[in-house]
């Protein structure tokens, strides 16, 4: 893999189904202070391309708890939304290209594993009508080395197979749109949830298709609840609305093995964290975060 020369570029890039949570405030802060410690700049992305998981107002109330909370981004937030046209570009170069074909098979058809058999690879079957469009993946492994999580090797092909790119009810799927901005934005270094560190090879090999140069991972742990499940901001979890900005902060370094001292204001916490800041000390595995105080 050739080394990345452009300068430090991360994200933060939460899809707006509801209030900032302590699990997404976690991906912000490791991402905020990552590129920060490294002299690099941090943007904001809010992926509202899904309306109907969408919760009204919830973008803005991200946006403004994330300043609140004392992470300001390098420039304008992006808004997926304003994005169609790219990625409906990068679909029409991957179909042009037989990288990415119509396919016709709807949920019921596809077999309990999950895994896209292939089906409509050499065209939608007879009495099927295009729905969505996949991308023709690959046998051999994409691997990587994560910052966090360490050395990872997929084979596309046998874990999910050929995937949607473009989804049957019209909207660009989750994994194209992510791929298209982060190579728009010039990210250069991914941190964010576990959660999606098995969707990274996906993604690796779409930028490859697309000749977009990958990012570095980096993969903090996901916060999960007291009932040891991942904590979602569908399900209602605390908003950090609710807590006092320095106590999050605090709580939120705690999780990712940081040793931030007590007893501090919010400007100094983050004058330390700036300075303190350990992408090495950040653990792999998942937790319940253990909260002081009420
Ligand atoms: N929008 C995704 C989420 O809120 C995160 C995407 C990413 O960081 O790549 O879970």
């Amino acid at each position: 893999m050739t080394s990345d020369l452009r300068p430090y570029r991360g994200r933060f890039a939460p899809s707006p189904t509801g209030d900032l949570h302590f699990g997404s405030l976690v991906a912000a802060v490791a991402s905020f202070l990552e590129a920060r410690s490294r002299n690099g700049q941090w943007l904001i992305r809010i992926e509202d391309i899904d309306p109907p998981r969408e919760v009204a107002g919830s973008a803005e109330r991200i946006l403004r708890d994330v300043r609140r909370l004392g992470m300001a981004p390098d420039g304008p937030v992006l808004y997926q939304s304003t994005r169609e046209k790219a990625y409906q570009d990068a679909v029409d170069w991957l179909l042009e290209h037989g990288e990415a074909y119509w396919c016709g098979c709807s949920r019921s058809d596809l077999p309990k594993s999950g895994i896209y058999p292939g089906t409509c690879r050499g065209g939608v079957g007879k009495g099927l009508r295009p729905r969505s469009i996949r991308i023709r993946t690959i046998k051999e492994e994409i691997s990587f080395t994560d910052e966090v999580q360490g050395q990872q090797r997929q084979s596309v092909e046998n874990t999910t197979g050929d995937f949607v790119i473009w989804r049957a009810d019209g909207l660009p799927a989750y994994q194209l749109a992510v791929v298209v901005d982060d190579a728009f934005q010039g990210v250069t270094h991914v941190v964010r949830g576990a959660d999606l560190l098995d969707s990274s090879p996906r993604q690796i090999l779409l930028q490859r298709r697309l000749g977009f140069q990958s990012p570095a991972y980096a993969h903090v742990p996901v916060v999960l609840g007291q009932d040891g499940l991942k904590l979602s901001k569908r399900l209602r979890a605390d908003p950090v609305s609710n807590q006092a900005p320095k106590e999050a902060i605090s709580a939120a370094l705690r999780f990712l093995g940081q040793d931030p001292p007590q007893g501090t204001g919010l400007a100094e916490l983050w004058d330390w964290a700036l300075a303190n800041w350990n992408l090495r000390k950040v653990p792999r595995k998942n937790q319940i975060p253990q909260i002081s105080g009420p």
